[in-house]
């Protein structure tokens, strides 16, 4: 066991429910690192993928729960989260697990469902804290990703020492569902950003600007950021991006598609007379609905150069 996890008032069982691209390698992080981990998925290719990382698996979620300190999911939406909390034909994880007992999701939801899982945890006498994590599956295997995290100040400082052993920045945003509203902030801006970066390289395109010449002014003018300077969505200037390898992701289409959805919602929710933010959700919408759901989100520039005249 290591320093941390020996240290960590949260050292007790891990229940990791959810073992798929992002939740397999985390939870096989929290292994190499010496944690106690009991894992879950109804999925048998995930469950064969995390007994041959040494994962050891129950047979249901509530096996795993059941005696866990942690209940730790990676789930694709926040309905999984919240019919996994409450139970559909039966009890939820919520009414089974020992009292006191920490949900940690890390799953990317509605901030309005972290809210409403955090309530509900806290009415059942346990502690809740929202972690979604940026980073990609790149970043779940190196243990690199960043958490934003949700939670009171007593139950970031219990989790913090396990988040360090799956990521390498770990920021405190504020109460229950902050973790979910910096990341759908974040990826707002992200999605946006990239609609905006193809649209120059496509409009640069028509104006004779060779790629490079755009790259090496924009990077180093007011244009500058991430969607330019380490995903450009043209091949050259920057090798590493998915545009160098066809836009395979990287950042799929369907996720950037979902993650607009939440933020959307969050817009609806709220009452934000944005206008970008809903915009660049119907553009990856439309992409990820047509062949984009399985590419990187910076092939968006192909459609845009296909729909120009
Ligand atoms: P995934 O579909 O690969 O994995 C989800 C896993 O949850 C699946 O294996 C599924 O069988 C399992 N599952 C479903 N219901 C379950 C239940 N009740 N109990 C236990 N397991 C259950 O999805 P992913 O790519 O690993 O993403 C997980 C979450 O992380 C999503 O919310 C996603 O938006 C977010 N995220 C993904 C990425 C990425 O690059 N893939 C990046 C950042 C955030």
């Amino acid at each position: 066991m290591t320093e941390n996890a020996a240290h960590s008032p949260a050292t007790g069982l891990i229940a990791f429910l959810g073992l798929g691209h992002m939740g397999g390698p985390m939870a096989a992080n929290l292994i190499k690192a010496g944690h106690q981990v009991i894992g879950f998925d109804p999925v048998p290719a995930a469950v064969e993928a995390a007994l041959a990382d040494g994962i050891p698996m129950a047979s249901t979620a509530h096996e795993a729960a059941a005696k866990a300190a942690v209940v730790l999911t990676m789930l694709p939406s926040g309905k999984h989260v919240l019919d996994a909390y409450q139970g559909v034909d039966g009890p939820g994880l919520l009414s089974i697990a020992k009292p006191d007992t920490l949900f940690l999701d890390c799953s990317t939801i509605n901030v309005d469902e972290a809210r409403e899982a955090a309530a509900l945890a806290v009415a059942a006498g346990h502690r809740s804290v929202d972690a979604p994590v940026s980073g990609g599956v790149v970043g779940a295997e190196a243990g690199t990703l960043t958490f934003m995290v949700g939670a009171l100040p007593e139950d970031f400082e219990t989790v913090k020492p396990v988040l360090e052993l799956m990521g390498k920045r770990i920021v405190h945003c504020g109460d229950h569902g902050a973790g979910q509203a910096a990341k759908v902030c974040n990826n707002m801006i992200l999605g946006v950003s990239m609609i905006a970066v193809a649209e120059a390289f496509v409009l640069g395109e028509k104006l004779g600007l060779t790629h490079q010449a755009l790259f090496d002014v924009a990077s180093n003018a007011s244009g500058q950021c991430w969607a330019l300077t380490t995903n450009c969505p043209v091949p050259g200037p920057v090798p590493t991006s998915p545009a160098n390898r066809d836009y395979q992701p990287g950042f799929a289409g369907a996720l950037m598609a979902k993650d607009l959805r939440l933020a959307l919602n969050a817009l609806e929710s709220t009452g934000v007379a944005a206008e970008m933010g809903p915009l660049a959700s119907r553009i990856y919408d439309a992409f990820a609905a047509g062949d984009g759901a399985g590419r990187d989100f910076s092939g968006i520039i192909t459609e845009i150069r296909d729909k120009s005249v």
